[in-house]
Formats: C-alpha cells, sequence, structure tokens
C-alpha cells in the first residue's frame, strides 16, 4: 500500500511570531519520517525519526525545551504504539532523557511491561545503551524565564504565551501495511513533580489499531483523560457510520478520517469543556486532523507527495 504520515506540535494559542518556527518543525518532521518511509522503510523508524525531530526542537513542547515542573525541572512522558498488535511502549516522569520516544520504542520492543516511570524507567533505559543526559541541558532560556515569573507571580497563561503548550505526535503507515501512533510531551508548564497527563496514557494520548487508524492527541490532559480521545477517535474510525448530534437533532454521517477527529474533539469540547486536537491516519492512510484551539501545527503527506504544513 502507499505509505501515509501525519505529525502535530501543539493545539494552543500558537502566536503569529511562532508560526514559521512550528510549521518549520513539521516540515522538518515530515521530512525525517517519509525518507524513511519512500524507500520502503518501517513505519517505526519512521515515527521514531519525526518524533525525534520534534523532541529536539525547543519551539515544542517535548525533549528539549519542554515546561518546567514545578521544581523547575523538565520531565518528559512518551507512547509509542503498535497498531497490528495492540501493543504500546510508554514512559512518564523522565529526567535527563533528551528522545523520550527512544525509551518508548525500547520498551515497545524490549521489554515484558508496556510502561516504565521515574527511575525504573531511566535504568531500562540505561540497561537498552539509551544515555541520560545532564537535565539542565534539556531547559531553554525561554521556559526557564517563563517559569522564573511563575514563581513569582502566581501562574498565569500570559507567560506561557508563545509556549503554552505544544505537545508533539505522529502517525506512519508503512508500504507493508505497519501501522504505527506516538506521542512526546514535557506535560504542564509548572505542573506537580510526578503528574501523568493523557499523553503516554494508552487510549488517551495515543491509540492504533491497524482494523481501523492511529491517533495523536494534544491540550488538556485531565480532560483528554476523561475522555479517553485517542481510544474515542478510533472507535469514531471504526463505525461505518457517525451520528452527531446538531442544534438541528442527530444525524448520521458515513465515518470519514476527518469526521472522526472532528466529533472527537467535539466531545471533547461538550463532555469536559475543555480544549485540545488530535491527529490520525485511517487504516487505509487517510489524513485527518481537528482542534478547537486557536490554532495547531500539523502537517502531512499529500497523495501526491508534497508536504501539506498548516498552524
Ligand atoms: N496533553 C499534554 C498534557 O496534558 C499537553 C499538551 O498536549 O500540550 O500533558
Amino acid at each position: 500500500m502507499k505509505p501515509a504520515l501525519i505529525v502535530h506540535g501543539g493545539a494552543w494559542d500558537i502566536p503569529e511570531e511562532l508560526t514559521d518556527a512550528c510549521k518549520n518543525g513539521c516540515q522538518r518532521a515530515l521530512a525525517a519520517g517519509w525518507s524513511t518511509l519512500s524507500r520502503g522503510g518501517h513505519a517505526l523508524d519512521a515515527i521514531e525519526a519525526a518524533i525525534i525531530v520534534l523532541e529536539d526542537d525547543p519551539v515544542f513542547d517535548a525533549g528539549y525545551g519542554s515546561h518546567l515542573n514545578l521544581d523547575g525541572r523538565v520531565e518528559c512522558d512518551a507512547i509509542v504504539m503498535n497498531g497490528a498488535t495492540l501493543h504500546a511502549g510508554a514512559v512518564s516522569t523522565l529526567h535527563g532523557m533528551k528522545n523520550p520516544i527512544r525509551v518508548a520504542r525500547a520498551i515497545l520492543e524490549n521489554c515484558p511491561h508496556m510502561m516504565l516511570v521515574a527511575e525504573g524507567a531511566e535504568r531500562f533505559a540505561r540497561e537498552q545503551g539509551i544515555a541520560l543526559c545532564n537535565p539542565e541541558d534539556l531547559i531553554s532560556e525561554t521556559e526557564r524565564e517563563a517559569w522564573l515569573k511563575c514563581r513569582l507571580d502566581k501562574h498565569a497563561a500570559e507567560h506561557h504565551r508563545g509556549h503554552e503548550q505544544g505537545t508533539v505526535g505522529a502517525v506512519a503507515i508503512d508500504q507493508n501495511g505497519n501501522l504505527f501512533a506516538a506521542t512526546s510531551t514535557g506535560g504542564t508548564c509548572c505542573k506537580l513533580p510526578g503528574r501523568v497527563g493523557d499523553s503516554p496514557l494508552i487510549g488517551c494520548g495515543c491509540y492504533a489499531d491497524s482494523e481501523a487508524g492511529g491517533v495523536s492527541c494534544t491540550g488538556y490532559g485531565e480532560a483528554i483523560m476523561k475522555i479517553v480521545m485517542a481510544k474515542t477517535a478510533v472507535d469514531f474510525l471504526r463505525q461505518s457510520v457517525v451520528c452527531v448530534d446538531s442544534p438541528h437533532g442527530a444525524s448520521c454521517e458515513p465515518s470519514s478520517a476527518q469526521l472522526a477527529a472532528r466529533e472527537a474533539v467535539h466531545l471533547l469540547a461538550k463532555r469536559t469543556h475543555a480544549t485540545g486536537g488530535l491527529i490520525l491516519l485511517d487504516r487505509h492512510g487517510n489524513p485527518g486532523f481537528a482542534f478547537n484551539t486557536p490554532r495547531m501545527a500539523y502537517g502531512y503527506v499529500a497523495l501526491d507527495g508534497n508536504f501539506v504544513t498548516a498552524v
């Protein structure tokens, strides 16, 4: 089959001056993943390559440049899921890990468990030959300044304008039909140490099932968890018809990638009154995306092979 790839860099109030940087990051992530997929490579290699580009880019809230927790430390979460086996590898509350997605992948491939946290995850990473870095090396100047302002003042959104959120994610299908989804984040700014959001939780921040499709979410984690948003979107993909509420009563439409994305975000707004977004690929590789924030950074490879990015 034709390979497919979609990525995101978070759904939030991205200010005008950062839109180019966000688009650029998505473009480079697509290029990294597509160089593998277009040469017949494996979806897992492609998705890892795409996520690493996004984690390394400080404009996004993952890896280097993640938001700082209340103690001023970077604390990362990540997950990758295999749609064929429904097996996931997830990590949470990692300190000193430049690319948390690499640890998630190592768990997926080499661990009898599906999720490891904190010291246990770091120990596993070392055993797998994945080096830890100095936790200070993950702190960007922009995030340190925002954190300092939050500590002096009460945590206020205006201190984070420009880097409020920005979790990253990707979904990839290779020519052999292997489907993987992944999400990586530094979580929310000034979170309590030990806080785990939706991102690394199977079904919440990420889900993949080769029978239906793959999803990566972004937004207010405490709300996304309530509606298990990634699995909810995959369930919409599985149905042949999706029935939706509208001001004029319920109406039913044939399911599609775009409809599934839209209805999952609609449910988030309706049931939790929170904001967020998601990207997905259905099992045929059709892209879908939706968000109820002012903006979301995302990109996908169109049918003609061109990269489409938007903010
Ligand atoms: N969902 C992430 C979290 O709650 C944040 C985000 O997507 O920006 O940790």
